[in-house]
């Protein structure tokens, strides 16, 4: 059993309350705190691009090291920090450019299909956090796995099992669909193969291909773990008996603190915001930052959990109890006297 708190009305109005004091900031921060920021992240990491390929074309094995990581973490910027936003719709008021947002980055960028990452991710993580069977980041469990080889060696396979994750759903979207997300994939997969070629003058398809996925597979550890981290462990919840949001939210919701490195490439609402970035998705990652003090101090205030914990400790917990949290399934909570 859970702390109790007020009464459903009460956190119904809880939640109201909260999404006053956020539109406030919300109402007096510029353009530039709202988007622009967020878009500067992402354009900067596309235009720096160029400059990661050209460094590939050095002996010098400093400069090589330089492009690799100009590379990795440009792609994780695009694929992780701009998908997300793009399926949230955070970039840009227009439905029109967010769909084109949502394409590039998702399909030609990340090798996905924007329909299942907009599904998967908004509709049922977003919408069932923590609910047993829906939302309950359950597709991150490979129960088959030791725990060495699952929190260790599978992040390196997380280029290679994405676009074909992408191949398998794409028997359920319609013809036209299926086929432009092809296209895409495509698009994206073979320019970074030609570029790497014929700018960067790799030699033979086979070192191309290894370097795509060295760099492809740069942040894969802390993506892998992060996804795990900041749901696996708490609390869960039946479909019949899901808390009203601010609770599930609050209960089944982990901020990890922030870090430079990810900050940058997956962005805060998925690092040091993701409280934050559940109660309000709509908000681009700069905002997540700016109304995290407003939320951390209403929930303590109103005595509802904030859930923190560092990077480490997440990481030994999840070595320690491997078999509980990402083996067997989860145990479910109820929230008497809340509902
Ligand atoms: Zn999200």
């Amino acid at each position: 059993m859970e702390p109790l708190g007020p009464g459903a009305g009460g956190a119904e109005s809880l939640l109201g309350e909260l999404a006053g004091l956020v539109q406030d900031v919300v109402r007096t921060s510029s353009w530039w705190e709202r988007r622009g920021v967020d878009c500067a992240i992402l354009a900067l990491s596309f235009f720096v691009l160029p400059a990661g390929f050209l460094c590939l074309r050095s002996e010098n094995v400093l400069v090589f090291g330089v492009g690799i990581a100009i590379l990795g973490v440009s792609h994780y910027t695009l694929s992780v920090k701009g998908s997300h936003l793009a399926t949230h719709g955070a970039l840009t008021e227009s439905k029109l450019w967010n769909k084109i947002w949502l394409l590039f980055f998702v399909e030609v960028c990340t090798g996905f299909t924007s329909e299942y990452a907009t599904y998967g991710h908004v509709k049922m993580h977003h919408g069932y956090t923590n609910v047993v069977g829906l939302g309950d980041s359950s597709t991150w469990k490979l129960p088959f796995l030791n725990r060495y080889v699952y929190m260790l060696l599978a992040p390196f396979l997380v280029p290679i099992i994405t676009p074909l994750v992408a191949l398998d759903r794409l028997r359920t979207v319609e013809p036209r669909a299926a086929l432009r997300t092809l296209a895409l994939i495509a698009l994206g997969l073979y320019s970074q193969y030609w570029l790497l070629l014929n700018v960067s003058g790799f030699q033979s398809a086979g070192s191309a291909l290894g370097c795509m996925l060295l760099t492809r597979s740069l942040l894969a550890h802390p993506y892998l773990h992060v996804n795990i981290f900041q749901h696996i462990g708490l609390p869960m919840f039946s479909l019949d008996k899901k808390p009203l949001r601010i609770h599930m939210m609050s209960l089944g919701v982990l901020n990890l603190p922030r870090m430079p490195l990810l900050d940058w490439a997956f962005g805060h609402s998925l690092i040091s915001c993701h409280v934050e970035h559940h109660l309000f998705p709509k908000l681009s990652d700069n905002m997540c930052l700016k109304v995290k003090p407003v939320v951390s101090r209403f929930l303590r205030e109103k005595q509802l959990p904030y859930n923190e914990d560092s990077y480490l400790a997440r990481f030994q917990l999840f070595l320690r109890r491997y078999e509980e949290l990402l083996v067997q399934a989860p145990p479910i909570t109820e929230l008497v006297g809340l509902q």
